[in-house]
């Protein structure tokens, strides 16, 4: 099975399941421990932390490890929410995943706007100043890059007017690190990302906050913000995966061959359109929307010839209505049905990106074969 579904997850990587096998059998202590062997862990754990850190840029002491970035989306609001005033509301672009939209919804209630953005969902810098100007903000969460099409925000200028008004910023920077280079991250107050989407394990993530923050309680780890035994085994595995992501970050052959893929597709499937294909984006996406059939008959049939793809974002699959990434950027409700996500990863040869386009071609031959034959039975 050729495997493009990496926004969704992706499949460990060799060097993170090395670390983590490693970390399993011989460092398995609870770090907080008084042996010689659990402060061993211990210095471990706080070596892991200063070189993920490292990776992105930022202090060591603002870095936690959580379970996830859905945790560390929900973390984020509901501190904010106890440590601004009533009236305080937060900004989204309308585009954030929903373990950003919901939180913000459910610790800001009747409090979320969402920002102005463009046809392809990305927020215009020059409209923020006179709502920063004009209303309380508590928090302005702008994602770096997005799970559904991969386009990619202006983040780091959204960071830079936050900070001239003193109001802090957050970015969902989960489908970004481990993807594009990520040494500066100091801009953000807040930062999400989740080791399973660059190569590590599920059940491991980061939240970039001020040192003093503090969200689980009962005990004394991750400097007082999350209480819980740590996970070494896990963090062990991401910082290899984000090590070993690092020098391959920028390499224009992963983009290339996704290009390329995109190409052959445009030149052998007439009226299929790529969402965001003007604008900046991930090197591993195609947002694909195609000219004919709901996405979940796309996936069955590629997936029955060998090429396991996605219609959008894996949370919302089976949920009822639009994804609001479509929605958003313009399409109609049956246009969103139509849209068939496409994501690579580093690991995925320019074979695979080619043998894709062909594995679409057959599809579509199928698809169409299937409801020619459909059509005249109902007659
Ligand atoms: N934010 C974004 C942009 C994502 O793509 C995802 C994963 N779909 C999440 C947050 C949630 O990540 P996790 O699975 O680590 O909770």
């Amino acid at each position: 099975m050729a495997y493009f579904d990496n926004n969704a997850t992706n499949r460990p990587c060799e060097v993170a399941l090395a670390a983590h096998s490693e970390a399993l059998s011989e460092d398995w202590r609870n770090p907080s421990a008084p042996s010689s062997f659990a402060a061993r862990v211990r210095v471990k754990l706080a070596l892991a932390r200063e070189k993920l850190a490292a990776c992105l840029g930022v202090s060591p002491d603002t870095v936690s490890f959580t379970s996830g970035a859905t945790e560390s989306n929900n973390a984020i609001f509901s501190h904010i929410s106890r440590a601004s005033s009533r009236q305080a509301r937060v900004l989204l672009s309308p585009v954030e995943h929903p373990s950003v939209r919901e939180s913000a919804n459910r610790y800001f209630s009747g409090r979320v706007d969402e920002l102005p953005a463009d046809g392809s969902g990305i927020v215009e810098p020059s409209t923020l100043a006179p709502i920063l100007d004009a209303s309380e903000v508590a928090l302005v969460s702008v994602m770096a890059a997005n799970n559904e099409t991969g386009v990619i925000q202006p983040w780091e200028k959204i960071a830079g007017m936050c900070r001239a008004h003193g109001v802090p910023f957050h970015s969902d920077a989960t489908q970004w690190v481990g993807k594009l280079p990520s040494g500066q991250w100091d801009v953000c107050d807040y930062l999400s990302a989740s080791a399973h989407k660059f190569g590590g394990l599920k059940g491991v993530g980061i939240l970039k906050s001020p040192a003093e923050f503090s969200f689980i309680v009962g005990g004394e780890q991750e400097g007082g913000s999350r209480a819980g035994t740590e996970n070494f085994p896990g963090v062990a595995a991401m910082l290899a995966a984000l090590e070993e992501s690092e020098s391959f970050v920028g390499s224009p052959i992963l983009e290339e061959a996704r290009n390329a893929f995109e190409e052959s597709l445009r030149a052998s499937i007439p009226g299929i359109e790529v969402l965001g294909e003007n604008v900046s984006r991930l090197w591993n996406v195609s947002a694909l929307l195609m000219p004919r059939f709901d996405n979940l008959r796309w996936v069955g049939k590629l997936e029955k010839i060998g090429h396991e793809v996605s219609t959008g974002s894996a949370c919302a699959t089976g949920k009822d209505g639009p994804s609001h990434v479509s929605a958003a950027m313009g399409l109609s409700p049956e246009q969103a049905r139509r849209v068939v996500r496409v994501s690579g990863s580093r690991e995925t040869t320019p074979a695979e990106w080619s043998g894709l386009a062909d594995a679409f071609r057959l599809a579509y031959a199928e698809l169409r074969a299937d409801s020619s034959s459909s059509e005249v039975v109902s007659i």
